[in-house]
């Protein structure tokens, strides 16, 4: 059998320049490359006829070389190459640049194939810098040819050659590792049929048989070694047992409000899991507003009482410092010291919260990921709370989670996430879910309207920034871009605010590429009302309260995914105003106009999850990555739900038969999912 481990350096076309480019890309064994997949594919197999060639499009044509190279030379050293070629349709001209090899490689009167970007004007048709083959050649076209995610300073056609080089080497001697039964079962491509259909499929309907074993194998690997982390933290009794005197009743009774029944069923839930001698391994969900934090703050009290340090991690320093006035607020009355650690400290102070933190004069220790770092030690850490774990990954988890012995674990989101979902993003994880908002909020109002109401927004956001209140505007980019240059950026749209459209007001611009502290001065002083209406990216997705901001705008709002838009809408509604939302889109596709229903309609979070779920097609230019999914190598969360609910059932069915993976049947998921812990889940 084929070793896979191999280094990648003795496949052939591999130089030393190509194994550090490689290692760039991940890639140092042979293993590594054939499973590079591409990330798109080109149709070479259909050559056009000139005339029907339009502009902008990539394409094949099949001509007679109609002219020797035209050289000509400008900007000192640079090149450029003409040549006419012909077809019984019409003219082309096809231009290089500086690939002056290229001089003497075509002969007039013979048959040549190029693809290559079309350009039109004037009525001139031109393609520029195209691939070729000789007629009766199909090296650069002639088929399907894949097209690898960016790859430095490797061209395409270096990676496509040396990918199939290593597959020569692989082909017909992978060993399987999927059971039998299940690539019969779920009608699977075997593995060596999949690896070259993935990479050189013959045609599309075979590259989606390819493709959906690998999206099925990976989704199973992930659930099923998910499944079985969940099993190991289910038998462990290893956990701190909370006792049972403290009683959670204290806080919730001094409390200005009453606590929905959501956030007490919630409550209760912790509270079994804190007392018993299992470790509490629990994800909290609950839409925006519906009040996780003061679940944390109770969580953090009966940890305190007991004897035991909590340990709160936020995203940003913004958002723990937000939980550090709420924490101090509920908890200092019982005597419960809570403190801030945040990266940018002073020295000395952080040296005097280091150690207060070590002999245990601190009970509740908030703060960023200044948290994980080595010289943070507690005195005996018994309850960690991460807020909007999607931004930490599972591996800080369990970072922080080594600072105690075997502490409970509480993770919260405020991003709804379907069941589906949740299974294979927490399936390690106990769920609990607030799905009910504290009575006496505000709807909402949700407006979606078309770019034409554009002048109708800014008045309106004028009338309401006169009468004291601020604007969030969200723009799906932070500068222009050509790609997408329908799209207003932040920067663009800040600028033109402040100089033309409200000189009256104080306009910031808040973006991903600023720095942190950047980011938290201008935040902070939204928050204090210096600046009133805010442009950002969707960076101010994140838990950020300033009550008096009652003015949601985002900008394409075609271009946001639905949970997405519901998140940055939880951002108003935090006070006593009236709050609203104007979704302004463009495009008039049912789809988009549907979405833009849904989110006037809907003010559930769920809801709008499972909407997204069911509406997201491909081609959406923001990715799973927005929404902090894990990165999976081929599988997509969104356009392989039906795939995921296959592997789930499945998952099912096997813990049901067969949890630890022990049947000879199973002998190869056991494999996998070992191999899995080893790479990504171990702890
Ligand atoms: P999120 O779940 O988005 O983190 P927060 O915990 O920030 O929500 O809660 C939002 C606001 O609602 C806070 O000001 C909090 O004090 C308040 N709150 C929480 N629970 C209740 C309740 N049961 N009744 C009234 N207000 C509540
Ligand atoms: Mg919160």
């Amino acid at each position: 059998m084929i070793d896979l481990k191999q280094d990648v350096q003795y496949i052939k076309g591999v130089g030393p320049n190509n194994v550090v480019l490689l290692q760039k890309l991940g890639i140092q064994t042979l293993g590594d490359l054939i499973t590079f997949f591409p990330r798109n594919y080109e149709d070479r197999g259909k050559p056009k006829k000139i005339n029907e060639l339009v502009d902008g499009e990539e394409a094949l044509i099949d001509v007679i070389c109609a002219s020797n190279m035209n050289e000509t030379r400008f900007a000192r050293n640079k090149v450029m190459l003409k040549m006419l070629v012909r077809d019984d349709t019409g003219d082309c001209v096809l231009t290089w640049f500086n690939q002056t090899y290229l001089k003497n490689k075509f002969k007039v009167g013979e048959r040549y194939r190029f693809y290559g970007k079309v350009s039109i004007k004037y009525g001139r048709i031109e393609m520029t810098r195209p691939v070729f083959d000789k007629d009766g050649l199909n090296k650069n076209t002639g088929k399907i040819i894949p097209i690898y995610p960016l790859t430095y300073q490797l061209s395409q056609n270096k990676l496509r050659n040396i990918i199939e080089n290593g597959l020569k080497l692989v082909f017909g001697k992978l060993d399987e590792t999927l059971p039998e039964y299940l690539l019969e079962t779920y009608h699977l491509d075997d593995i060596n049929t999949a690896t070259k259909q993935i990479h050189f499929p013959s045609n599309f309907e075979e590259y989606s048989k390819a493709r959906k074993r690998f999206v099925f194998e990976e989704l199973l690997t992930v659930q099923l070694a998910l499944s079985s982390l969940k099993s190991r933290y289910d038998k462990e009794t290893d956990g701190i047992v909370f006792s049972k005197e403290v009683k959670m009743s204290d806080v919730i009774n001094s409390l200005p409000f009453k606590l929905t029944k959501a956030q007490l069923r919630v409550l209760e839930e912790i509270d079994g899991d804190m007392e018993s001698n299992k470790p509490m391994n629990r994800l909290l969900q609950g839409d925006v507003g519906s009040g996780k934090t003061i679940v944390s703050i109770i969580a953090a009290y009966k940890a305190a009482k007991c004897g035991y340090q909590s340990a709160i991690m936020a995203p940003t320093a913004i958002l723990a410092e937000q939980h550090m006035q709420e924490f101090c607020r509920v908890l200092e009355p019982f005597g419960v010291k809570c403190e801030l650690l945040l990266g940018g400290m002073r020295a000395k102070k952080r040296k005097e919260v280091l150690e207060q933190l070590k002999n245990g004069e601190i009970d509740v220790l908030i703060g960023t990921h200044a948290l994980l770092v080595e010289d943070v030690e507690f005195k005996n850490l018994g309850l960690v709370v991460t807020d909007e774990q999607h931004r930490f990954g599972v591996r800080q988890r369990a970072n922080i989670v080594a600072k105690g012995s075997n502490p409970d674990v509480l993770v919260m989101t405020a991003t709804p996430i379907p069941r589906t979902l949740a299974l294979i993003l927490y399936g390690d994880l106990d769920i609990s879910i607030i799905d009910e908002l504290p009575p006496n909020r505000k709807k909402i109002e949700t407006y979606p309207v078309t770019k034409n109401y554009e002048r109708r927004v800014e008045e309106f956001i004028r009338s309401n920034v006169v009468k004291g209140r601020q604007a969030y505007v969200v723009c799906p980019l932070v500068e222009e871009s050509e790609e997408f240059d329908n799209f207003i950026s932040a920067t663009e749209l800040a600028e033109k605010y402040q100089n033309a459209v409200f000189p009256e007001f104080k306009v910031a611009c808040l973006h991903g590429k600023m720095k942190q502290k950047e980011k938290d001065e201008i935040m902070q002083k939204f928050k204090e009302g210096e600046i009133q209406i805010l442009v950002s990216t969707t960076v101010i997705e994140v838990g950020v309260n300033v009550p008096n901001a009652n003015i949601m705008v985002v900008q394409n709002a075609e271009h946001f995914g639905l949970a997405q838009l519901h998140q940055l809408r939880g951002r108003v509604g935090r006070g006593e105003y009236q709050s609203y939302c104007i979704l302004i889109y463009e495009g008039n596709s049912k789809t988009t106009r549907e979405r833009m229903k849904i989110m006037k309609e809907t003010d559930n979070g769920f809801i709008v999850a499972e909407k997204d779920l069911e509406l997201r097609g491909s081609g959406e230019f923001f990715g799973t990555r927005q929404h902090g999914l894990p990165e999976f190598k081929i599988a997509n969360l969104f356009e392989d739900v039906a795939i995921l609910k296959e592997v789930q059932a499945l998952t099912a069915k096997i813990e049901e038969e067969d949890p630890k993976l022990e049947k000879e049947e199973n002998r190869k998921l056991r494999k996998l999912v070992e191999e899995k812990f080893e790479d990504r889940i171990s702890i």
